[in-house]
């Protein structure tokens, strides 16, 4: 078994490492540790790059990528900017979930969204006394009247909520 990286996964190494130069640097890094807020133009150029859809479903706009490129992808964010892996995972593992168990409309509304960049998407699993342990979660999901909207009851309950802008 070969066990290096394709010629792809190296010029995917290679679009990282430009990718970081340009846009992670150490100085939008303090920038947003000291004055926090939505670095709204590095998730544009996470998916303007197309690293942001590069592990999604060609069908829904992404780059059909496998799980070694997503590791890279991450691997190379995480070194760079804390902001960029979050935006990247987040809005990743969500929309990949969507396009294993969605049906047809959710994904191409959810997972095609999210790889053009105009849907950002969040999980809320966390909660005070369940991380890891996620059977331990007290918050109930709730049909809210309309068709795929739901509220978490009790809300309270949710921390550690990445790209949630609501
Ligand atoms: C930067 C950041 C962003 C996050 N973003 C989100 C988000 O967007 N949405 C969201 O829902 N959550 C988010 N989280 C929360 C994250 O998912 C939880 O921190 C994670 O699930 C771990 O839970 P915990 O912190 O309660 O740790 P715990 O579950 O209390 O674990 C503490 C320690 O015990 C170990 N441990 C736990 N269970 C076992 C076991 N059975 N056997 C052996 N060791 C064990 C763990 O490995 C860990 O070292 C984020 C966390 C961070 C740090």
């Amino acid at each position: 078994m070969d066990f290096n990286f394709s010629q792809s996964q190296l010029e995917l190494q290679d679009r990282l490492r430009t990718f970081c130069r340009d846009h992670c640097s150490d100085q939008l890094a303090q920038e947003l540790d000291e004055h926090p807020r939505d670095p709204q133009e590095l998730h544009a150029a996470l998916v303007n790059d197309g690293i942001l859809g590069h592990c999604l479903p060609a069908a829904f706009g992404g780059g059909d990528g496998r799980i070694v490129d997503a590791v890279i992808i991450h691997q190379a964010l995480s070194h760079a900017s804390d902001a960029a892996v979050n935006l990247m995972f987040v809005n990743y593992i969500c929309a990949a979930l969507v396009s294993l168990t969605g049906n047809q409309a959710q994904k191409e509304r959810l997972v095609a969204g999210v790889a053009r960049g105009d849907i950002r998407m969040a999980f809320a699993l966390t909660e005070p006394e369940a991380g890891s342990d996620a059977g331990a979660i007290q918050c109930r999901a709730r049909m809210a009247g309309e068709a795929e909207r739901v509220n978490l009851f009790p809300t309270d309950r949710r921390i550690f909520l990445c790209n949630n802008l609501g």
